[in-house]
């Protein structure tokens, strides 16, 4: 069996830094953590075996400053990057300047990144693996008008236009009429060309009522694949995610093994390797891949506690050469999981709350688990995501795992700054969330209500 890394450089921050943190200490594996000017105080820098200050707060100049990374590397003999969520993980420039300058970069090859990080090139390869994908324009949108208007007509309206290059819940735009339909396209793509610096727009039917629901998958050098199950993220505001827990109410286990196999299987042709996501709309029991994820994902925990399996291990132990430990069959599917994101914000405006925390007292318990950096004292700088912990529980159903976070978020005291909190308190007492199997809208509709009846 191959040796895993002596030391591991952790190129991300807050929880996720923590996170890694952990699994690696657990394997025995060094830390050294790259951290900004912002970050210095940040308990998890003084916890790594090492640290690197890699430049002045704004994420352009630190988090994704590539070659004061791989300096850093350099300097602490570092045998391996972890990039974490977010930043430069997805970057397949990145992984391959990691892998050129003698470095293991724990992810996916740069190729795999690269073809997954166009939306277009990656729907191919999905549909060429034989995995279902929203029903849409083949390949990117034609310039000429009037094919446009053509391949809308064909593919029925409402519909989105996303583009090639979009990530984080940004590029897209819904369109209910022809009337409307050019300018949209025009629109994102010249928004796409800015922020994408790809102006590749593809056209999908819109779906009006879907969940959102993901299958994580494990790879190793081998060829060996496993599926982890889903996980419902279908809570969202603004097409981010705020609630998420595996298993997806209502999913039968029959859907949940057919469409984990696919998953397997399309990674398996594509030579996938590492921690990975395919995500898809799912309606009306049908699925439609929308993207994959080539990188953890914040909401990996509740898979962890509903398989047992250590995500972010199982990733360290594979990109170190080693196989797999487990079978499809070993895979256990035990009780259920939820998963609150704790955002530094007005709970009911949105705006971002840095600031000083005053007091930061975390619940605890049977089945509660709470992945977070922060603590009383921790100042949350302005530059970077507002996320400031996961509160995770464990239930043997989902009703104990409501009633645990019901408990979990009344001893969550925050002072300082504003919070979510109460959003999520809210949430535990929603007759529709507490039936299960919202859609993607949800959310919205419920804070539209809300701001109604204020
Ligand atoms: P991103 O990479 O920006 O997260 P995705 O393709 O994963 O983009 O889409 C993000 C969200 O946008 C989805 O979770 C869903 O809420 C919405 N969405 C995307 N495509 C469609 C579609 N075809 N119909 C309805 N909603 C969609």
């Amino acid at each position: 069996m191959a040796a895993l890394f002596e030391k591991v450089l952790i190129a991300n921050r807050g929880e996720i830094a923590l996170r890694i943190q952990r699994a690696c200490r657990e394997l025995g594996i060094k830390t050294v953590v790259v951290h900004s000017e912002a970050d210095t105080d940040a308990k998890y820098v003084k916890l790594a075996d090492e640290s690197v200050c890699i430049g002045p707060p704004p994420s352009r100049q630190s988090y994704l400053n590539v070659p004061a990374i791989i300096a850093a590397a350099e300097v602490t003999d570092a045998e391996a990057i972890h990039p974490g969520y977010g930043f430069l993980s997805e970057n397949a420039d990145f992984a391959e300047r990691v892998e050129r300058s003698g470095f293991k970069f724990i992810g996916p090859t740069a190729d795999v990144i690269r073809m997954m990080g166009d939306k277009v090139a990656a729907k191919r390869a999905m549909i060429a693996a034989g995995v279902p994908c929203v029903p849409g324009s083949e390949g990117a949108l034609p310039e000429d008008p009037k094919e446009i208007v053509k391949i809308a007509r064909s593919v029925g309206y409402p519909v989105i236009i996303k583009a090639a290059g979009g990530g984080g819940g940004r590029g897209m735009r819904v369109v209910h009429t022809e009337a409307a339909l050019i300018n949209a396209v025009q629109t994102t793509r010249a928004e796409a060309a800015a922020a994408f610096n790809n102006p590749e727009v593809y056209m999908e039917k819109f779906l009006e009522n879907p969940r959102h629901i993901e299958i994580q998958i494990l790879a190793d050098h081998f060829g060996n694949v496993v599926h982890l199950g889903e996980r419902d993220c279908s809570m969202q505001r603004r097409h981010q995610k705020v609630l998420e827990e595996a298993p997806a109410p209502k999913l039968t286990t029959r859907l949940r093994e057919k469409i984990g196999d696919r998953c397997a299987d399309a990674c398996r042709r594509i030579g996938y390797r590492g921690a990975g996501t395919i995500e898809f709309l799912f309606e009306n029991n049908d699925f439609y891949f929308i993207e994959m994820n080539t990188r953890v994902q914040v909401e990996h925990p509740v898979t962890e506690l509903i398989t047992g399996i250590d995500i972010v291990q199982e990733q360290i132990r594979v990109a170190s050469g080693q196989r797999l430990r487990l079978k499809q069959k070993d895979v256990v599917f035990k009780g259920h999981a939820i998963e609150c994101r704790i955002n530094a914000e007005d709970p009911y405006k949105f705006t971002p709350s840095p600031g000083k925390i005053q007091t930061w007292h975390a619940p605890g318990g049977p089945g509660v688990r709470v992945d977070s950096h922060a603590y009383s004292g921790y100042v949350v700088p302005p530059h970077y995501d507002s996320m400031i912990a996961k509160l995770i529980v464990y239930g043997d159903t989902r009703a104990q795992a409501i009633a645990r976070m019901k408990i979990a978020l009344s001893e969550t005291i925050v002072e300082g700054i504003q919070t979510n909190v109460p959003l999520h308190r809210e949430l535990m007492r929603d007759t529709h969330f507490i039936d299960g199997g919202t859609s993607i809208h949800y959310l919205e509709q419920m804070l539209a209500a809300r701001e109604r009846d204020r």
